[in-house]
């Protein structure tokens, strides 16, 4: 049994055979939540044993999914630790000597079985209506003699685990899924060592986890069906059983596993559609896991101060991405806008081509950004919200709507002039929302036309468009001499 007075030590273990997916990413959060809860260590693994699908790549993309969650590693790669390497196919020499000793033990053996052999065992136990169809164990007691006599020879050879006789049930302590009993019948001595010298995975983890002194297991519960095998290897290394959590599966809104039909699925998409990490940590967080079954917004502090195995649901979870849309813009409307100038909107302004790192002055970002701001879901609606504040006169678009309804009509050219001369009057050093929202104000009134007429004759002139944000703010940052400048080129199209 696992010994819960033992400082917390948990792992993220993905296969870098692919990008990190929401699944992974979910049980990224959950074990770091785990650890940082409990003043733990979390263990970044990565589990490349299977050399035909994994790659380095892979393994990076999964290393910067994981640094733009912001999901920081105690242990793993780039910062090490003491129990290392943190990446099994720098761990071969440690999977040799424990099957090794295994062997030695009497607790693993040698199977020279061939796969039609296999197959033909398997054939005949079903002819024969057994329920048991695994592997016949014909080589579980084999003359030692004689298998080291075929090993010298050449003969390929797998290490199979014997399970001891008379094991019983394995009943796994789950803490989501409560006690699951497997029927030890089942169990067959399953290969812990390829003919071609690599560990298995259920061997492989098991040696690790053991070795790196790992508490909890938390994991998809795709794993389920392999732990009764993975406890038979804790059980023969003499090593204690962690406490296991497989979580569950996360479906799409048609109740079938999340996969690409459902959209994106990959943290990487994610990041480029432009959700907020912070956000997106928020919404994994509470799928299958939640502090009441109420509270939606879970700042990561909070999450990793009060996140628990006993409040995780083993009831699969749905994806909503409107839930996860609604969070993000709950993000955003919570943040300062000073926050949102340096970490969202400068960094996307500058990706777009839009400005560079140091134009304009903090006063005139944190405008454009206390505009900017409330109009943003994602992050990658920010460079589409600005584009008409970094125009020119010149290159500014006009809509076919904003110059059928706001400039192509009878009187508009006079109000453009009006709204000209009222903006030149307006000084220097006073330039800004107010004193231009105020020199306009008083148009209607003086030419005798409609507000709505003015304004919108103003916003098509100066924004291209009707429905562009706050206009006396979108004069003020873009100064006088282009303000002018457009209202100048609109009366070109104006009537
Ligand atoms: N490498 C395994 C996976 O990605 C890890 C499973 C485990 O956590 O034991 O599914």
């Amino acid at each position: 049994m696992s010994d819960s007075t033992k400082p917390v030590r948990v792992r993220f273990a993905p296969s870098p055979t692919g990008k990190l997916h929401v699944g992974g990413a979910r049980t990224a959060i959950f074990n770091w939540a785990f650890a940082r809860a409990n003043n733990g260590t979390f263990i970044l693994r990565i589990d490349d044993t299977d050399p035909t699908r994994s790659t380095d790549e892979n393994t990076q993309i999964i290393l910067r999914a994981m640094r733009w969650m912001g999901l920081d590693w105690d242990e793993g790669p780039d910062v090490g630790g003491e129990f290392g390497p943190y990446a099994q196919t720098e761990r071969l020499d440690m999977y040799k000597a424990a099957a090794q000793r295994l062997w030695d033990e009497g607790k693993a053996y040698p199977c020279f079985c061939t796969p039609e052999q296999l197959a033909a065992d398997r054939e005949a136990a079903k002819a024969r209506k057994d329920p048991f169809q695994g592997y016949q164990r014909r080589c579980r007691d084999l003359d030692p003699d004689e298998a080291r006599r075929r090993i010298d020879a050449g003969e390929p050879y797998v290490l199979r685990i014997k399970v001891p006789d008379g094991r019983g049930d394995v009943v796994i302590h789950d803490a989501v899924h409560g006690d699951v009993t497997f029927d030890a019948k089942e169990l067959d001595d399953f290969v812990i060592f390829r003919s071609d010298g690599t560990p298995t995975y259920n061997f492989a983890t098991v040696v690790d986890d053991a070795a790196m002194g790992i508490t909890h297991v938390i994991r998809g519960d795709d794993h389920l069906s392999n732990t009764p095998r993975q406890v038979m290897v804790y059980e023969a290394l003499g090593a204690p059983v962690p406490v296991f959590a497989h979580i569950s599966m996360i479906l799409g809104a048609d109740g079938k596993k999340l996969s690409k039909r459902h959209g994106a699925t990959s943290v990487e998409e994610f990041r480029d559609e432009g959700y907020l990490p912070d956000a997106f940590v928020n919404y994994l967080a509470l799928l299958g896991w939640s502090p009441d079954g109420e509270t939606t917004i879970v700042p990561r502090d909070v999450l990793a101060s009060t996140f628990s195995l006993d409040r995780v649901s083993k009831n699969p979870a749905t994806f909503d991405p409107a839930k996860l849309d609604w969070i993000n813009a709950e993000y955003l409307a919570n943040m300062s806008d000073d926050e949102f100038t340096d970490k969202i909107m400068v960094p996307e302004l500058v990706e777009a081509g839009l400005m560079d790192e140091g134009d304009h002055t903090r006063e005139w970002l944190c405008t454009l950004a206390s505009v900017v701001r409330p109009r943003t879901k994602h992050l990658g609606d920010v460079a589409g919200i600005c584009s008409i504040v970094f125009a020119t006169a010149e290159s500014l678009t006009y809509e076919d709507k904003a110059v059928s309804k706001g400039l192509a009509k009878e009187g508009m050219a006079d109000v453009l002039a009006a709204a000209a001369s009222a903006l030149e009057a307006v000084p220097d050093g006073s330039w800004n929302a107010e004193a231009i929202d105020g020199a306009l104000e008083v148009l209607p009134e003086q030419l005798d036309v409609k507000k709505r007429l003015v304004f919108q004759a103003i916003r098509a002139a100066v924004c291209g468009n009707l429905v562009s944000p706050p206009l006396g703010v979108v004069i003020e940052l873009v100064g006088k001499a282009d303000a002018l400048a457009r209202i100048k080129r609109a009366r070109g199209m104006a009537l």
